[in-house]
């Protein structure tokens, strides 16, 4: 699948990370299924990550 964004490359599928942020609050997670591009390194994710990686910081 060629690349929307440079257009040159190719998107192959793999698995990137994911860094949420919300007010002091970092949320990482790894190995999300994701299409890269190999040229640009742009990143397509496979599901929406709304609602599945909603990040509800507890207050203290
Ligand atoms: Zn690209």
């Amino acid at each position: 699948m060629k690349c929307v964004i440079c257009k040159q490359g190719e998107r192959a599928p793999g698995l990137a990370t994911v860094t949420l942020q919300r007010d002091e609050t970092v949320v990482i997670v790894r190995g999300v299924p994701a299409d890269i591009c190999q040229d640009c390194g742009d990143i397509t994710w496979k599901k929406r990550l709304h609602g599945r990686f909603t990040l509800r910081p507890k207050k203290l």
